[in-house]
């Protein structure tokens, strides 16, 4: 029997493991599993070279957990150790600094085990003794079984062993228990070899008897051999790619569809990536695509692997390429992960632009589902914001999709204003925005509906992408000053008249929580309506930002501002004009006139100082005349506001606009509702 210590330069590295590698012990199954079927594989490999002329046998790698025993066994039929290979591969693993090392990773159990070869060694984060027992392919090769209790000693003695491969036997330890359950192995290799490429064989199937699930004779393969990414596109139906989503995300609805992915130069890579179906927070739906190495699972988290907008996507990628045992700030900065970064990036935007041109209806069919893919991708990644030009599609209100080229010829001869910008027209609700929506429409514009979660951004991007245009919400004004052309229409009021009517209906206007109101007027055309509700672009943009960014707090907290404006062009409107004209306009006029007075007095008076420090008469003069000015102004409201409650038109309008946006509720519409009435 050979005894000896083994060759690690800190003295005792096994209480290092257990105690630093907790987070993961799970990974020690896929360590030696994998092992194992590099072994296997190892063997396969020999045979092809001619370097292994025996029969191969069944070759699989088997699971066992023996209760009673407290022990987990991980068997192959691969190639085998010799007590020489032993030696070199198990007891020699010489790496200075492990102690320090361990201690800086210690929260990424992950980076360390595999990256020194410890894979082996991650037995121990579960097991208080583990033996080998080995018989190499080698011809007269005789088996040996090595043995270590978590000590750096190790024993090594000959034994019995009929069939060739490797059985790796844990004796669990008492923390582990749950590692003799079959349940928790089952779901250990459900998750990490699940497509390993030799067949991995763990407990029996089952069957139902006698209103229970018993064991039948069959060993239970856990893996499929050959999952569909390893096989090539032209062998694979649609209903292949189909099952094997749904094999790996269970109850989501059918992809919108999937690239499969497949280089061997610079690097090797295959993959699926699906487009999944999106509901609505798109959150929940990150970090879902799998990471394989040689078909050996090693993480969900593809965080600098994948670019980032396509984190939103569903599937599998394997590399063995990618340094997996290596932290994440590393991986990010590693020129290889950043080069196949790139190339997926370059391959999903080149299938989009396949599948535009291939088929251009069925594209316009998944366009809704797929437009945050590629919006969240154009607004993060300036490379595949570039590609995507070609095919993003616009929608408009009429559900009609163009490309942004073709809705440029669209709307280029009509909607361009008096600077020569392109005004692009765009609702974010169908049913809200109805009359505004009409409005344009009537007047041969064209409105996009962006009604898309990322749109508000969107739109911001493609006004700095798209020369000269501009995006403007269809009820920020009204039609006529949305695409500025230069037969525009003056409003005819004299200076009086457009005050008192602004003190007609701003008086009447009832209160509408967090939200304050301007007037003012617009000649529109008598068919247009008498009064249109605006809010404008940037306040709105400002304020939607704020909702979703902290720092812009300020917007947030500001009422929403409108804009009513009234059409003097409107029957209605003249006759109101006309009535008040009638009514008070005498009664106003002389008021008016004394504050214009008091108004030229004043501001002669600041001519007149304007050189020098006003003396203390004078000051106090002005404040006079001030006081005055202000208390005419309240009479002259008072009038005003007195002779508008009695009008029933005023108040009947303004309320029919709020209406139309949503904005009359509570008291004031009932207030609407019974005046409805009793003007009927
Ligand atoms: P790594 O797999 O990263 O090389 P391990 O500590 O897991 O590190 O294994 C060390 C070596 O021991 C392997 O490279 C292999 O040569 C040998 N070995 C481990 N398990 C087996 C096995 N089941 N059959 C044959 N050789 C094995």
């Amino acid at each position: 029997m050979q005894k000896g210590t083994i060759g690690v330069t800190t003295e005792n590295i096994f209480p290092v493991i257990k105690k630093f590698l907790y987070s993961d012990h799970e990974i020690f199954l896929r360590e030696l599993v994998s092992n194992a079927i590099d072994a296997t594989q190892k063997l396969k490999t020999l045979s092809s070279a001619g370097e292994f002329k025996g029969e191969f046998g069944e070759l699989n790698v088997k699971v066992s957990v023996d209760k009673e025993n407290g022990t987990l066994t991980v068997s192959d039929r691969g190639i085998g150790m010799t007590s020489e290979d032993i030696d070199k591969y198990i007891n020699q693993i010489a790496f200075s600094g492990a102690e320090e090392f361990l201690e800086k990773y210690k929260d990424t159990a992950n980076s360390i085990i595999g990256h020194f070869g410890l894979g082996f060694y991650s037995a121990f984060m579960v097991a208080k003794k583990v033996e080998i027992i080995s018989l190499s392919y080698k011809d007269g090769a005789q088996p040996v079984k090595w043995s270590c209790d978590g000590s750096p000693e190790y024993t090594m003695e000959a034994c019995e062993k009929a069939d060739r491969g490797t059985d790796i036997v844990l004796y669990i330890d008492d923390e582990n228990k749950d590692f003799l359950e079959q349940s928790r192995i089952d779901s250990l290799l459900k998750k990490y070899c699940r497509f390993l490429p030799v067949p991995v064989i763990s407990g029996k199937e089952q069957e139902w008897n006698d209103g229970k699930y018993v064991d039948t004779d069959k060993d239970k393969v856990v893996n499929i051999t050959e999952p569909i990414w390893t096989k090539k596109p032209t062998e694979l139906t649609d209903e292949d790619y189909k099952n094997f989503y749904h094999d790996l995300y269970p109850g989501q609805e059918d992809p919108l569809f999937w690239i499969h992915l497949n280089v061997d130069f610079p690097f090797t890579l295959t993959g699926i990536l699906f487009f999944p179906k999106i509901k609505n927070n798109f959150e929940v739906t990150k970090n879902r695509i799998q990471l394989y190495c040689n078909q050996v699972f090693v993480t969900d988290s593809v965080e600098g692997v994948v670019p980032e907008f396509l984190m939103l996507l569903q599937g599998v990628i394997d590399s063995p390429d990618i340094p997996l045992n290596v932290s994440r700030s590393y991986l990010q900065s590693d020129a290889a992960v950043k080069k196949i970064s790139t190339y997926i990036t370059k391959k999903v935007s080149a299938r989009l632009e396949e599948i535009f041109k291939a088929d251009r209806a069925e594209y316009e069919n998944k366009w809704d589902d797929i437009k945050i893919f590629i919006e969240y991708g154009m607004l993060t990644d300036t490379k595949f914001c570039d590609a995507a030009m070609k095919f993003t599609l616009l929608k408009d209100t009429e559900n009609k999709y163009f490309t942004l080229d073709e809705y440029k010829t669209l709307i280029e001869s009509n909607q361009t204003d008096k600077d020569g910008n392109i005004i692009y027209l765009y609702a974010t609700d169908k049913t809200a925005q109805y009359n505004y929506i009409n409005a344009a429409t009537e007047k041969g514009y064209d409105v996009l509906l962006m009604d898309g979660q990322l749109d508000n951004h969107f739109i911001g991007m493609l006004e700095s992408k798209i020369e000269k245009s501009q995006f403007v919400r269809v009820d920020s004004d009204v039609i006529n000053n949305l695409i500025k052309k230069d037969d525009k229409k003056k409003v005819s009021l004299s200076q009086s008249q457009r005050d008192m009517l602004t003190t007609v209906f701003r008086s009447q206007v009832p209160q509408v929580e967090k939200s304050e109101f301007m007037i003012s007027f617009e000649a529109l055309s008598a068919q247009d309506s008498p009064i249109v509700i605006t809010q404008s672009e940037y306040m709105r943009r400002m304020k939607d930002m704020a909702a979703m960014q902290p720092g812009m707090s300020f917007y947030g907290e500001l009422p929403d501002s409108y804009t009513l404006i009234v059409n003097t062009e409107h029957p209605l409107i003249e006759k109101i004009k006309e009535n008040a004209d009638a009514d008070i306009a005498d009664k106003v006029a002389p008021i008016a006139e004394s504050i214009k007075q008091k108004n030229n007095v004043i501001a002669a008076m600041r001519d007149a100082n304007k050189d020098a420090k006003m003396s203390d008469e004078d000051n106090q003069k002005l404040a006079e005349a001030e006081g005055e000015i202000a208390k005419l102004r309240d009479e002259q409201n008072n009038i005003i506001t007195e002779y508008a409650a009695g009008q029933d038109t005023v108040k009947q309008l303004i309320d029919l606009a709020l209406l139309g946006n949503g904005l009359l509720k509570g008291e004031s519409l009932s207030q609407f509702i019974k005046r409805s009435v009793s003007m009927l």
